[in-house]
């Protein structure tokens, strides 16, 4: 018979401890600047966009409401005519697509890879005529094929927008994500690496005038001379937010090793149950450098694999509420992606945070072994 560890209650992400693990100094952060006033575009947002700009390695960094609205006013700045095509990997937030279609353009999903990245040569045959942009997706914490879909985007003078949301701090062949292309953006909602207290988002970029225009589309399109230069909208990432972010990036080194930690630690437990597909290692591939968002792996039956690890406590995620952006009726998009479909019938996120402790993964592993008969 099977001997079971001490059951544990391990959510998917547990929003509650991430901040009572730091109260004392978030609630700090909270008095600080409200005695202050400080509100809309205050010196913690400026800190924090400064922080991230010397991170990263480009000269502009602007924070906005959200991941979904840098990548709106990224795709603002290309001013997309009609009919404009952009081409973007199906598995990914609606948000990626949703952000070419407000900004005028015609979002067209292709296939993944094997890592679950853009395919770079499913870029290649989906370029028509009026394609006239790339936007790659660093999912889970992995940069794409930068290489690859940069020599693409040169040689066919394609505009590249990276949705970088799940990647800050992740890199190929030394650079940083959302360094690559015109502009990338970044998320931070609660689950991301560097999560706030609700929606926050920033873009980079190292174009002097897609920064200026980003600045200027965020705050109704007003310049710091007081004039109204263009149609704006009101994104700017609070204040308050900026606070609490700027206070976590001091650790974000220590977060993203923590991160790693835990990958290593699910593939030394995991590694050899063929039942699984697991993500690559850190440090598995010397041209990247992943901070591992998410640990998503591929899972022989997944379903019964879920149900079994949430009697036992244990919550998983399938991404996207379990289907790729061409799979949704309803957004009208009439495509098979055969790799991207394959994949979403076992794909299965692990839980992966710095709440976790080393007893927390064995858990997880321990109950995945003997899902399995390990
Ligand atoms: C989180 C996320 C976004 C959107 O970011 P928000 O800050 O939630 O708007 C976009 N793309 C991907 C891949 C994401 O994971």
């Amino acid at each position: 018979m099977d001997t079971l560890p001490a059951a544990r209650e391990i959510p998917f992400f547990n929003y509650r401890k991430a901040f009572l693990d730091d109260e004392e100094a978030y609630a700090a952060i909270f008095r600080d600047v409200l005695r202050r006033g400080a509100f809309i575009d205050q010196r913690d947002l400026q800190e924090f966009e400064q922080r991230v700009a010397e991170y990263v390695g480009v000269k502009g960094a602007i924070g906005v409401g959200s991941g979904t609205d840098g990548l709106v006013m990224s795709w603002r700045t290309v001013a997309l005519k009609a009919g404009d095509e952009v081409i973007f990997p199906s598995h990914t937030l609606v948000a990626s697509p949703a952000s070419v279609y407000f900004a005028g353009g015609v979002p067209v999903p292709v296939d993944i890879g094997d890592d679950g990245l853009l395919d770079p040569d499913a870029v290649e045959e989906a370029m028509t005529p009026r394609t006239v942009g790339i936007m790659p997706v660093h999912l889970n914490g992995r940069t794409c094929d930068m290489g690859r879909i940069m020599e693409i985007a040169e040689r066919r003078g394609l505009v590249v927008i990276e949705d970088a949301a799940q990647a800050l701090g992740s890199k190929y062949k030394g650079r940083a994500a959302g360094t690559f292309g015109r502009a990338g953006a970044f998320s931070f909602y609660p689950a991301k690496i560097l999560g706030c207290m609700g929606d926050g988002g920033m873009v980079v970029t190292d174009d002097d005038a897609t920064a200026a225009q980003i600045r200027l589309l965020r705050d109704h399109g007003r310049g710091d001379d007081g004039e109204v230069h263009c149609w704006g909208l009101n994104s700017r990432l609070d204040n308050m937010q900026a606070a609490f972010l700027n206070h976590q990036f001091k650790n974000y080194a220590r977060i993203v090793s923590r991160r790693r930690e835990i990958a290593a630690s699910y593939h030394r437990l995991l590694g050899d149950v063929e039942q699984l597909t697991l993500p690559a290692a850190p440090d598995s591939d010397p041209d990247r450098f992943d901070v591992f968002q998410n640990f998503e792996l591929l899972a022989e039956r997944r379903d019964d694999l879920r149900a079994h690890l949430q009697k036992h406590g244990v919550g998983t995620l399938v991404q996207w509420g379990g289907k790729a952006v061409h799979q949704w009726p309803e957004l009208g998009i009439d495509l098979h992606l055969p790799n991207t479909e394959k994949f979403f019938e076992r794909c299965v996120m692990f839980p992966m945070n710095t709440t976790l402790d080393d007893g927390d993964v064995e858990y997880v592993s321990e109950l995945v072994r003997g899902f399995y008969g390990r």
